[in-house]
């Protein structure tokens, strides 16, 4: 499911793969960068037999992309019924409004900033649009607003920016913090082994359809880097930024910046389980 192609009719610009389960679609955003890998993943789910769909991230605020997946829910015979957004970058936010207003939809999210419409989002929530069913599962770590959406009917789960499809995620503090962030990532981690959860559908990058083994890397790779920033500190480094270097000289530069974003949650996480001094 990584190679995504324009469909016939498509605008310009816009990319829309094949189905990656029986009841999700994406639609590229046109936004590649160094943060956004290929660009945002703009999640179409809906019932095989329902005439509405569930859009999830809009992604940013660009007509050409917001237009295509209108396009791409009407190719499928179908309308929007809601939105919903894993959280409030603008890489995933950003148009929401203006998607709202094309569609005439809600958008609901747990940040109330975010939300058009009366209907909040959070744990225990579950969304039945059109039959579909979306369980809402706090997911806070990269922000303190992230949510995932446990869709079961396919054994999948929609991470936005918790788990990527490639490499890993910012712990952007101070609004994400690690220890959440680790809850979150047992939280899922629960959900592919009691729930039998084996595909992820991520925000970046391509699908992953070996789920635990995907939680499995983030949490070992989360264990190791923060050894490394234990063991920075040890040796002297004080400040983020010369953690950043001490640890993270195999990234490259233009990524510096995220990863103090990450140092720093590192940082506070380490003093205040009593690993370093503050
Ligand atoms: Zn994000």
């Amino acid at each position: 499911m990584t190679d995504a192609t324009a469909l016939p009719g498509q605008p310009r610009g816009a990319v829309v793969s094949g189905p990656a389960t029986a009841r999700a679609v994406n639609v590229l955003a046109p936004n590649p960068s160094a943060m956004t890998l290929d660009g945002t993943n703009t999640w179409i789910v809906a019932e095989p037999d329902s005439d509405l769909a569930v859009v999830i991230d809009p992604g940013p605020l660009d007509d050409v992309h917001l237009r295509a997946v209108i396009d791409a829910v009407e190719h499928a015979g179908r309308r929007v019924g809601l939105t919903l957004l894993t959280h409030g970058h603008p890489d995933h936010a950003e148009g929401a409004g203006r998607f709202a207003e094309l569609t005439g939809t809600k958008v609901r999210a747990l940040d109330a900033a975010l939300r058009l419409g009366d209907e909040g989002l959070g744990a225990g929530d579950v969304i039945t649009t059109g039959g579909l069913e979306l369980r809402v599962v706090p997911t806070p770590g990269h922000t303190a607003d992230s949510l995932s959406f446990h869709l079961p009917a396919d054994r999948a789960v929609l991470t936005g920016d918790t788990i990527l499809g490639r490499g890993t995620t910012v712990v952007a503090h101070p609004d994400g913090r690690l220890g959440d962030y680790l809850d979150s990532l047992r939280r899922l981690r629960s959900l592919t082994v009691d729930d039998g959860v084996h595909t992820v559908l991520p925000g970046h990058g391509p699908v992953l359809e070996d789920a635990q083994g995907a939680v499995e890397f983030y949490l070992a790779h989360r264990a190791h880097r923060l050894a490394q920033v234990e063991t920075a500190v040890e040796a002297g480094h004080r400040t983020p930024s010369d953690v950043v270097a001490a640890v993270y000289a195999d990234v490259d530069r233009s990524l510096w910046p995220a990863a103090e974003l990450s140092v720093r949650a590192q940082l506070e996480y380490l003093t205040e389980h009593g690993l370093i001094q503050g």
